[in-house]
């Protein structure tokens, strides 16, 4: 963590990085290496306007003067050997926060957003577990399912706590999501110098949105630092979790690859499987004719080339929209099923290396890559999330929620618009028919129109009836012959935990327990499931507002902190009172009511069968953050 001067910089380095820095992060560094804040003048406090820069709009001759500032104070810090003055207090650092963020930050932010910026440069969400209840947690041995982001990270705080676990990965490598999904394209969509664990920040990421292969060597890193492969059983499945109420244990029951069964036994179970690993494939009649290779981009068959192929892809989400301009330029044909257009939000960089002068500054200058993250954080935390709730009162047509929520709709429209420009047809294909924010806004260079534009790619907007020998037909029954079938159909996202089996108290299973309507308190525990906990389970999926990395640090602080509470009390069982669990979602589901994805007419896997969003945290980020601080001994019965 950038807290002190690494060394001597050579001045012209300096200068080319300065040239690249995001000047009101810089404008925060020079505070912490000057000890002054006369610099914050109001010309230089940045303004985030809608598809505006990330430099917030500063006039160019203030950036220039606060460059030149900083290579003084940088040169003076790294090669003159002035020690950093004394750092700024509170509610000095309070006062920066608005200025970096150009506004005011709401006073119930302060606290979460004071230890997110993590100026201390402590862990602060390492277990500090005492002596005593680390000896009362001798005989703990937590199971942990899932290798992926979230299972690491739980790994690493049980380590951290002291608490012995295991780790039942499916996949033979780790890094979940990132291992699965292989796809051409296939990258993050949430910057990544936030969407990284808080602890182990990389100041090397290539791109500000990496790609599958770079992510996966950063949880694969995070793995051996951490020494974690040592705990993980890869290729190995998990069949059914079976909770024993004499012994308050877990029995879980697993296969291996090569067909070989076993058994594990937990004092606690964390699933951390996610909601976005079960490929979904559409319920089309004639799945099973197709005499070609088919498959789901989720499970990519990279021995299948596509040079020269008339491929057909189905869906037009998050997935498909990052592998068809890529496979567009191979293929013979590509013919695009889609059922609804995917909201764009204009993200030119999208594709852009990081500068090596953005590496350079965020290596070393002091509190510069604090402040760049807790920048990121903020313009991604709850930036949007007004512009996505619904107004009781607003009832004007044309798919919008709000009047926040139209301005944006109209924005947005216009740049579609802009990428469609001599075809109308193409424009009304891509033009949302429901609320921005009804499903995941996908981040856009214009590759995608690009690619529906390109001679050799149909986009067809009929709806798909059925899949031939040769290829697909839609409802107006037209044949739409392929050699190469691929399903961009996204996930079985509300059939949270399938296809394990997991039994609780008195033999009840959890999915029928749930009948199709997955639900947890806070998305972690449920009823007559003791010591069982989630990560990414019901009702802790974002839409607008953060990264999923955030989410998983607080679930796994939280569910840490409920062993703690074992450990502390000598107990052995701990589980969410039904009436705390109810009302927790009550709370829910009256919030995600009022939301773009939560209205009547729009549909997306946030909704499950029964019509109730099952998947999405209706409320600010800072709300989460403020219930997982840690759990309330009164929610549960610990036994
Ligand atoms: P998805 O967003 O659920 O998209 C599935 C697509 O298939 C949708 O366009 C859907 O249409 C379409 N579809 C489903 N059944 C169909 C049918 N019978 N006929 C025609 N079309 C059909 O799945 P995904 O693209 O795999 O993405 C899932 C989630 O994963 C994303 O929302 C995101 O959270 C995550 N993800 C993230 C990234 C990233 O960060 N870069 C990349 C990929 C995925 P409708 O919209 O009409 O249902």
């Amino acid at each position: 963590m950038t807290t002190q001067a690494t060394g001597p910089v050579d001045p012209a380095e300096l200068d080319a990085a300065l040239a690249e820095a995001h000047i009101p992060s810089l404008m925060m560094a020079l505070v912490h290496l000057t000890g002054s804040t006369d610099h914050l003048t109001p010309a230089r406090t940045p303004t985030y306007i809608p598809l505006g820069d990330e430099q917030g709009e500063i006039p160019e001759a203030e950036r220039a003067a606060v460059r030149a500032l900083a290579r003084q104070a940088i040169l003076d810090h790294a090669n003159n050997g002035k020690p950093l003055p004394p750092q700024p207090d509170q509610a000095t650092v309070r006062k920066m926060m608005d200025v970096i963020v150009g506004g005011e930050i709401p006073q119930r932010y302060a606290t979460f957003l004071m230890q997110e910026l993590g100026l201390e440069g402590v862990d602060a969400d390492r277990p500090q577990w005492t002596e005593s209840e680390k000896q009362a947690a001798a005989d703990m041995h937590v199971v942990i399912i899932g290798a992926g982001m979230s299972g690491l990270l739980t790994a690493i705080r049980l380590q951290q706590a002291g608490v012995a676990f295991t780790i039942l990965e499916k996949n033979p490598d780790v890094g979940g999501t990132w291992f699965d999904n292989s796809y051409p394209g296939c990258r993050v969509d949430t910057p990544n110098h936030l969407y990284s664990f808080s602890f182990e920040p990389n100041h090397d990421w290539p791109q500000r949105y990496s790609t599958q292969d770079v992510l996966l060597a950063y949880f694969r890193r995070v793995a051996d630092k951490y020494d974690l492969k040592k705990h993980i059983r890869f290729d190995t499945s998990v069949e059914e979790a079976i909770w024993d109420e004499a012994s308050a244990t877990w029995t879980v029951r697993t296969v291996r690859a090569d067909g070989a069964h076993g058994e594990v036994k937990g004092t606690a179970v964390v699933s951390a499987v996610g909601q976005l690993n079960q490929p979904r494939f559409p319920d089309i009649p004639g799945r099973d004719l197709f005499e070609g290779p088919s498959f789901h981009s989720a499970r990519w068959r990279s021995d299948v080339a596509l040079e020269g192929k008339r491929v057909a892809v189905i869906g037009t989400g998050a997935s498909a929209f990052q592998f068809v301009p890529e496979i567009a330029p191979k293929a013979a044909k590509v013919t695009v099923f889609q059922r609804s257009a995917p909201w764009l939000a204009p993200t030119e960089n999208y594709h852009e290396a990081v500068g090596e002068g953005k590496k350079w500054l965020l290596e070393h200058v002091p509190f510069y890559d604090k402040w760049y993250r807790f920048y990121l954080f903020w313009t991604m935390t709850d930036g949007v999330y007004d512009a996505v709730k619904a107004d009781p009162a607003w009832n004007a047509p044309d798919a919008t929620v709000s009047e926040m929520n139209q301005m944006l709709r109209e924005m947005l429209v216009a740049a579609i618009s802009a990428q469609t420009e001599g075809d109308e047809i193409l424009r009304q294909a891509v033009v949302p028919n429901y609320p921005f924010g009804g499903k995941r806004a996908l981040r856009d260079n214009g590759v995608w129109i690009a690619a529906l534009r390109r001679d050799n790619v149909e986009l067809v907007t009929k709806a798909v009836k059925a899949v031939t020998a040769k290829g697909v037909v839609t409802e107006d029954g037209t044949e739409h012959p392929c050699d190469v079938l691929i399903y961009g159909t996204g996930f079985q996202a509300s059939r949270f935990l399938t296809p394990m089996r997991i039994v609780g108290k008195d033999g009840v299973e959890l999915h029928e327990k749930w009948n199709g309507d997955a639900r947890a308190y806070l998305g972690m525990t449920t009823p007559g499931f003791p010591n069982f906990f989630m990560i990414y389970g019901p009702n802790t999926n974002i839409v607008v507002n953060g990264s999923i990395i955030f989410f998983s640090e607080a679930s796994v602080r939280y569910i840490v902190s409920c062993l703690e509470l074992l450990a502390r009390d000598n107990a052995r069982t701990i589980e969410v009172k039904p009436d705390v669990h109810d009302a927790f979602n009550a709370k829910v589901d009256a919030a995600n009511a009022l939301m773009a994805w939560g209205v009547e007419g729009v549909s997306s896997w946030y909704k499950n069968d029964k019509g109730r969003v099952s998947q999405n945290w209706p409320f600010p980020l800072v709300d989460y953050w403020d219930a997982t601080r840690a759990p309330n001994p009164k929610d549960f019965v610990i036994g």
